[in-house]
């Protein structure tokens, strides 16, 4: 059968090439995964998406979201020229057109009301994108203002948030080294559906599988019955948002029957006997009725964690997502510390990533550290984090009057109107606006609203490098990706955009001199290189350095200069084997730098160069977590709690206007357990209206023992029956916005995450509470 496909394939390859269709690779940038693509193509157009057998990370692994690359390029629904707001409408207008109006709309309102009148917004696809990530930072410096937002904090901030004060930086984040780990402990997870998030590992169901084989185990602790947990050797359903009470227990078991080891981390280790003394309330008999799990469990869980010869500790978006985010994602790592898991093979361990820094010679250990709050909100007085103010904020930021009230908006590949927290509060909100530009690929729930839009240039048009995600990935990796078709007359690079922008925001107007902005980029970031101490062009000719690069331009450029000076760089020249980009392009299926390996002593950049095992701030929080011990189970008469859900062909709420992903039964619905549907008299199939103390929305129930007892599970991303978008798809599988449930004074305190997971529902047939949907 197999030797059939082959044959099969080999002819489709022969008339594919004499009818002028090639064959290119590509990373896929739709998902954390990095999954290599082989893209075929006919001019501009991708005839077939196939997994790519030879990528040295993804071995051919494919999802259906990677084929629906096809669809999304040929998208009609996709904006493809600058458009200007025109009364309610929009007009398609020359890029000069678009940024005068963004120069005139924008200038005035910065030099009336300052640089905090504008608030900017950046979605989740920045972090798939090199445009994105290499650029969009410019904007922000641009901008100079304090109102900055992001995904982040409605996703990963709590996890940031630990790493930063466990290990001092944001991205010093444990990685399970699942290819060669004996035990993975999950919670909050779904990889057979999301693939995979802060954990950067292409095929991350096979590698499960793998891990069982080889005689190890995975266990899932979800309030659903996942995918993952049906292919998982145990699930333990737990009740939502009482993940830290279960990790504080399995801590407390460690210190109780001395079972602590800190492994080959021993030295490096403060705080030990803080844990010790805050494990202490967090008895399994104290925390198994709040979880749901029972106590022997608890102690049979840490048993095996210690017993397996390596283990691992993961936790993802369910875990950062609740009201104790930042505590949930720090217990994680104290479990691979106190396991002896942390930095060694078969454990969690730190990406060497080959856009990181090269150390020649750097004195390791002691660092900054970090430190949040250093601005705050104007009306919560919420601090920062990283830079950025939690998106629960930004709805009464843009509602609230006074000096510095958000008058104007910039949104970057972002759609707050249907992924922040009370989002119907920001779907008012963004309408009072005095002025807003959105860069995006859609007319959607968020740009609607703005006075120009501007496109991205299409994906296989511009070059691509993971150069955030290859910092979470479970190897060692590098793969770039050339643009693969020219541009057509009114397309424009993304980067270019940007920088224009930031020109705009600099003061230079519409008509900036985007080169010259590149071309001081690119000098800054040499010399900032030949000025780092240990850089492995400490002390170089920056000027000299900048010639070599002549026949490079945007973010090719930056990224040669960042994988010549970083981990496994030329050193422009001073290691002739070393990576440059050059390299890259020369094996379009990338190259493998191997296994991860330990390497404490030069991530952790803490302020003491220790890891932090109690920082000061999670250690304050626990108070509150032990208040959590005492709550009402739904059984005992408390609410019904929410907890999201993933779909293996959605992400977030950008692949709903795509036909082959959203076609099959609807796939927005709410999960209502059995027993819960009998008492309140729900049916499968038929429409119930959700509620919580910010508003409502109806959708159909599915009832299934999948999720527990006392909870209900709703995917969000959806929402998409609201006028003025043009996503014809998505409009006609507009599903119901599950974040007008989410509340924007709920947010885990330590991170300004938002709280999604856990939130208090009710949930009625339509027909036995036919109220009018609406926010109440
Ligand atoms: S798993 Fe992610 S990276 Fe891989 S093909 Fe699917 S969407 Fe693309």
């Amino acid at each position: 059968m197999r030797a059939q496909h082959a044959s099969s394939y080999a002819r489709y390859m022969a008339t594919s090439a004499s009818n002028g269709i090639r064959t290119e690779y590509r990373t896929c940038h739709l998902c954390e995964a990095t999954c290599g693509l082989e893209l075929h193509l006919d001019a501009r157009a991708i005839t077939l998406v196939r997994g790519d057998r030879d990528d040295v990370f993804s071995r051919g692994y494919l999802c259906p979201k990677g084929t629906a690359l096809k669809q999304l390029e040929a998208d009609p629904d996709r904006i493809r020229r600058p458009l200007l707001r025109d009364g309610d409408t929009f007009r398609e207008v020359t890029w000069d057109e678009a940024f005068e109006a963004i120069d005139a709309g924008l200038t005035p309102i910065r030099e009336q009301h300052g640089p905090d009148a504008l608030a900017i917004y950046l979605g989740n696809p920045n972090a798939h994108n090199l445009a994105g990530l290499l650029y969009g930072r410019v904007v922000l410096q641009s901008a100079r203002t304090k109102n900055i937002y992001s995904a982040s904090t409605v996703d990963q901030m709590p996890k940031q948030v630990s790493a930063g004060l466990m290990f001092g930086g944001a991205l010093t984040i444990p990685i399970p080294d699942i290819d060669r780990t004996d035990y993975l402990l999950m919670l909050g997870a779904n990889p057979y559906a999301s693939n995979g998030s802060l954990m950067t590992a292409p095929d991350f169901p096979g590698r499960l599988q793998a891990l069982r084989a080889r005689g190890g185990k995975v266990v899932v602790v979800d309030p659903r019955r996942t995918k993952t947990a049906d292919e998982a050797d145990e699930h333990l359903p737990i009740r939502p948002a009482t993940d830290a009470l279960f990790l504080f227990a399995l801590v407390n078991v460690l210190f109780a029957d001395d079972l602590v080891d800190l492994g080959d981390v021993a030295d490096s280790v403060n705080g030990i006997d803080d844990i010790e003394r805050l494990a202490a309330a967090f008895t399994p008999e104290q925390v198994g009725p709040a979880c749901g799990i029972e106590a022997g469990t608890i102690r049979r869980i840490a048993h095996e964690l210690l017993a397996a010869p390596t283990a691992a500790v993961y936790g993802r978006i369910g875990t950062c997502v609740q009201e104790f985010g930042t505590l949930v994602s720090w217990l994680v790592d104290v479990l691979n510390v106190c396991t002896g898991n942390l930095d060694r093979p078969g454990g969690a361990m730190f990406t060497k990533a080959a856009t990181s820094p090269a150390t020649i010679g750097q004195p390791k250990g002691k660092g900054r550290g970090v430190t949040f709050g250093r601005h705050a909100s104007r009306v919560r007085g919420l601090p920062e984090f990283f830079g950025e103010l939690p998106v629960v904020c930004l709805a009464e930021e843009i509602e609230t009057p006074g000096d510095g009230r958000v008058r104007a908006l910039i949104t970057i590949a972002g759609n707050p109107a249907v992924s922040a927290p009370h989002s119907d509060r920001i779907q008012a909100a963004l309408p009072t606006l005095d002025f807003m530009v959105s860069i995006d690929i859609y007319l959607n729930e968020t740009s609607r609203h703005a006075n120009v839009i501007l496109p991205p240039e299409p994906e296989l048009a511009r070059g691509h490098y993971d150069t955030a995600l290859y910092n979470l990935a479970i190897r060692n990796v590098a793969n770039y990706s050339p643009p693969l078709v020219e541009l057509q007359p009114g397309e424009v690079p993304e980067w270019r955009t940007l920088l224009r922008l930031a020109g705009v925001l600099g003061g230079q107007g519409a008509h900036a001199d985007v080169d010259a902005l590149d071309e001081l980029l690119a000098s800054q970031l040499v010399r900032r290189a030949v000025g780092r101490r240990g850089s492995n062009v400490e002390g170089r000719d920056a000027d000299e350095l900048m010639k070599t690069l002549a026949t490079r331009r945007g973010p090719e450029r930056l990224l040669d200069i960042t994988l010549r000076t970083g981990a496994y760089g030329d050193g422009f020249g001073s290691d002739p084997d070393g990576l440059t980009l050059a390299k890259l392009e020369a094996n379009p299926h990338g190259i493998d730098f191997g296994p991860l390996q330990p390497r404490i002593a030069e991530v952790v950049r803490t302020a003491t160069g220790m890891i932090e095992l109690a920082p000061d701030a999670c250690q304050a929080d626990v108070e509150r977590l032990r208040a959590a011990l005492d709550r009402p189970l739904a059984r005992d008469g408390g609410p019904l709690v929410l907890v999201g859900r993933r779909d293996l062909r959605s992400n977030n709420s950008w692949m709903h206007n795509l036909q082959v992903l959203v076609k099959g039964k609807p796939r927005c619905t709410v999960h209502v357990h059995p027993d819960d549907a009998a008492r309140l008299g729900v049916h499968d199939g038929v429409d119930v209206r959700v509620s919580s103390t910010s508003g409502a929305i109806v959708l159909p129930a599915e009832v299934t023992d999948a999720v527990m007892q006392g909870v209900v599970s709703i995917p969000h991303g959806w929402g998409h029956d609201v006028a003025g978008t043009q996503m014809t798809t998505a409009t006609k599988n507009a599903g119901a916005n599950s974040n007008v449930l989410a509340r924007s004074d709920l947010f885990d305190p330590l991170s300004g995450n938002a709280v999604f997971s856990g939130i208090p529902v009710e949930v009625a047939p339509v027909e036995v509470a036919p109220m009018e949907v609406a926010a109440v």
